[in-house]
């Protein structure tokens, strides 16, 4: 091969070692177990910060270089900040993930009873194959707002509900047809209870349930239509295979993307441009909503940061790493990627020039200059990385908060972390490759 050829090369034909992987998944293992909402994630990372030395932004502030903030948007988005030694009016380093993930939302009157058991009715949030979400533990979690305006904050380990799947032996019909029909929407319901209050004249068992959700969380019937309920699936985060080399677990995409920013942020202390982690929600549903990447929360957030800068000479001056998982060559289904434009497990954090459908329809498609100007940033510091594709080109597609950066002015490009099984209720990650795309967005945020 001629010596001015592009190789690819493995994470492990590099300087890293299984023991640099393993100590970082520990504590990406504890963050998946915890962080199974958006606002488990905020939750978890703002304790976490505040152990690092951030503070919630204060308004009229004079903050320096090096000095940690956060802002966090209701609860379900948040940006966390460290001041650089250049103004923020020069621009600023952002990377932004999604700590959204695809699951089963509780439809605003969930509560049913058929063939007398309790049923609860669901609308699921993001793309799933719906077969993958039958018959395994699922947990309810989430938060209800009371009459009085208090916050019940659902989620309980005791408790495991489920949605039930047709036995083999009679699902002949159900077999014939396509995976994409052969479960409902209508028929995700989750199994919710089973004993009856013989006093109740009908619904006998819902009855007895809704008496046992007015004794758990002090609530009515009517109460859970002022609620965010989901099922998640019940799955312990795991490590996966005879070498321990894998992370399996719900919520990777995009959770992978949020912490490895996150603990890449806390590693640097005065950086040179004013460093961003934003973590959305809504990415799995169009990004839209107050607390989607396509909210003003971003320019409100840079405009109290820059006190009263602006906006749109920030973006200007300002670089976005979209941080965001991508297809992994699954040696099960070669066929729907190209390999020579395909993330490989192992082989370190994709740069993803482009996502979208079809004829490069809905994303940002990152200039020369862009994928130049990130390249030498990880060529400095040594990280290792790949560039691909999301799939072969008519395979299908699919879109990241990329485009709502660049539509702001900001150059931007994905990078992430490549999956197998994404969207299913247990995806994979190699830890090669989280511990590698950590070190990337640390080299970009010092
Ligand atoms: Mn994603
Ligand atoms: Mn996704």
């Amino acid at each position: 091969m001629s010596k001015y050829a592009y190789e690819k090369k493995s994470v492990y034909q590099t300087e890293y070692t299984p023991d640099l992987g393993n100590k970082f998944a520990e504590k990406y293992l504890k963050f998946l177990k915890n962080g199974t909402t958006e606002r488990r994630c905020v939750d978890y990372l703002v304790a976490l910060a505040e152990q690092n030395g951030f503070t919630a932004f204060e308004k009229g502030k004079q903050y320096k270089a090096g000095d940690r903030v956060y802002l966090i948007n209701r609860g379900k988005a948040v940006a966390f900040v460290t001041f650089g030694r250049q103004p923020v009016e020069a621009g600023v380093h952002i990377a932004a993930a999604h700590i959204d993930s695809p699951r089963l939302d509780l439809k605003p009157n969930p509560v049913a009873e058929q063939e007398e058991l309790v049923l609860l009715k669901t609308h699921y949030y993001g793309g799933i194959k719906k077969y993958q979400w039958t018959a395994i533990p699922l947990s309810l979690e989430g938060v209800i707002i009371k009459k009085d305006g208090t916050a019940v904050d659902v989620h309980d380990d005791a408790l495991t509900f489920c949605i039930s799947d047709l036995l083999p032996h009679l699902a002949s019909a159900q077999c014939e047809k396509t995976l994409d029909k052969a479960i409902e929407g209508e028929d995700l319901r989750v199994l919710a209870g089973s004993i009856p209050d013989l006093e109740e004249q009908s619904d006998k068992v819902k009855s007895a349930i809704l008496d046992l959700i007015h004794e758990k969380y002090g609530i009515e019937e009517v109460d859970l239509q002022c609620a965010e309920l989901t099922m998640v699936p019940k799955l312990e985060p795991a490590e996966v295979g005879f070498d321990k080399s894998l992370i399996g677990a719900y919520g990777q995409d995009d959770r992978i993307c949020a912490f490895t920013a996150f603990e890449g942020l806390l590693d640097v202390e005065i950086p040179d441009k004013t460093a961003i982690v934003f973590l959305a929600d809504k990415e799995e549903i169009g990004s839209d909503g107050v607390s989607g990447m396509q909210s003003r929360f971003f320019e409100r957030m840079l405009s109290l940061i820059s006190g009263g800068g602006d906006i749109l000479e920030i973006c200007a001056n300002s670089k976005c790493l979209s941080a965001d998982v991508n297809a992994a060559l699954d040696p099960l289904y070669p066929s729907v990627s190209e390999k020579q434009n395909t993330c490989l497990l192992g082989y370190g954090p994709c740069i993803t020039k482009y996502t979208g459908a079809r004829g490069k329809s809905g994303t940002s498609d990152a200039s020369a200059e862009v994928m130049r100007f990130f390249s030498e940033i990880m060529r400095k510091d040594n990280v290792l990385f790949q560039t691909g594709e999301l799939g072969k080109v008519d395979a299908g597609g699919g879109g990241t908060v990329a485009m709502y950066m660049a539509n702001r002015d900001i150059d931007t490009v994905d990078i992430g972390v490549g999956l197998l099984s994404m969207h299913a209720p247990f995806e994979i990650s190699s830890k090669a490759d989280v511990y590698e795309t950590y070190r990337a967005m640390r080299a970009f945020l010092k």
